[in-house]
């Protein structure tokens, strides 16, 4: 899916401060404008309906919610944060997942039950960077806990069940209020059409398991803190047959001793004599990997910048490099030998310009 550009506040049109009320209220209201059961066919309205409840799944979710305020959406992964939306056409039944409560009022019948296929939660995972590795990419083995599907009862948490007798098995009711002929989970299994007479031994009822992953992940070259890198499916467990969830990278970058970043751009102070100065030099400097070359002109002044082109980060958007920005330094002797000072009087003597000229008050 491609991601929406727009803001999450602006989809539901609400203010930055609503609470989980008004945004909920907000969702209702608009998801009932644009359900697609009432606009048949109707590409613009799906399109809004997939963006309130992407909106809402953010939104509606404190954590996440700080989560995107903090962050906002990364460039590094293609949906929202954990957002996973199933494609449908119109005319199929629409899967409420996680959204049952919120539509209970308005399809009646069901109304509280919780879908039996639902996808695994995200799990969030720091790792922190050097600067370095940030600008040239790295590939990381991590190891991690996650559940995973109990092999031994295929996610079920049951060892024996038997039919459910309200859905005969199906796992579906249908039920009809007005116009709208609905299809939707059975309240009494949980849709999965089962109920489980005796608890798996394995996994205890539970249906998944805890599960010591060992994988390796790659960071792309010009991560920044605050993005991230989603592994998809290697999140919690799904319920029933719905998907793992995914596991969310959280990238920190350490502080550089010598370079500080914004953006794609790099910031170093670079010190030089006054006489480098003065009379121009060629000099080294440190990049972000290895050394450039630069001239100094004859006369440079303190505080002086200059741009290596291209000596910056990899834009993550692009992969177009940013720029290196020199700021230069006059560095001064802090204790003059006996023996220096006269040379340095005799420079004074020659050097007869004030540079405070032009600075005098009446
Ligand atoms: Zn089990
Ligand atoms: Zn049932």
């Amino acid at each position: 899916m491609a991601p929406s550009v727009k803001d999450y506040y602006e989809i539901l049109g609400i203010d930055k401060k609503a609470s989980q009320d008004e945004i909920k209220k907000a969702f209702r209201k608009l998801a009932r404008k644009y359900h697609p059961d009432l606009n048949p066919g109707d590409k613009n309205s799906e399109q809004k309906f997939k963006e309130l409840n992407e909106a809402y799944e953010v939104l509606g979710d404190e954590k996440k919610r700080a989560e995107y305020d903090q962050y906002g959406r990364s460039p590094f992964e293609s949906g929202g944060p954990g957002f996973d939306f199933r494609t449908y056409t119109s005319g199929d039944r629409f899967d409420f997942g996680g959204f049952g409560d919120i539509f209970g009022d308005l399809f009646g019948a069901g109304a509280g039950h919780e879908a039996f296929d639902l996808k695994g939660h995200d799990l969030v995972m720091g790792i922190e960077l050097s600067l370095e590795e940030a600008f040239s990419g790295i590939t990381k083995p991590i190891a991690f806990n996650r559940e995973v599907s109990c092999m031994e009862c295929k996610g079920t948490g049951a060892e024996t069940y038997q039919q459910c007798e309200k859905c005969k098995g199906i796992g579906k009711i249908s039920t009809s209020k007005g116009f709208f002929k609905m299809s939707q989970h059975c309240d009494s299994c949980g849709g999965s059409g089962k109920k489980v007479t005796k608890a798996c031994k394995k996994c205890g009822g539970r249906g998944a398991i805890l599960h010591t992953e060992n994988i390796t992940v790659k960071i792309p070259a010009g991560a920044d803190t605050g993005s991230r890198v989603k592994v998809r499916g290697m999140g919690g467990a799904g319920h029933g047959n719905g998907p793992s969830g995914d596991l969310q990278i959280e990238i920190t970058v350490k502080p550089h001793p010598l370079f500080t970043r914004k953006g794609d751009d790099l910031f170093i102070d670079v010190p030089v004599t006054f006489g480098e100065a003065s009379l121009g030099a060629k000099i080294e400097v440190p990049t972000i990997d290895g050394v450039a070359a630069m001239t100094l002109p004859a006369g440079t002044q303190g505080g002086q910048k200059f741009k290596l082109s291209g000596k910056g980060f990899p834009s993550s958007r692009t992969g177009r490099k940013g720029d290196q920005y020199v700021n230069i330094k006059i560095s001064i002797p802090k204790n003059v030998p006996e023996r220096s000072r006269p040379v340095i009087q005799e420079i004074e003597n020659l050097y007869r310009e004030s540079p405070r000229k032009g600075m005098a008050r009446k």
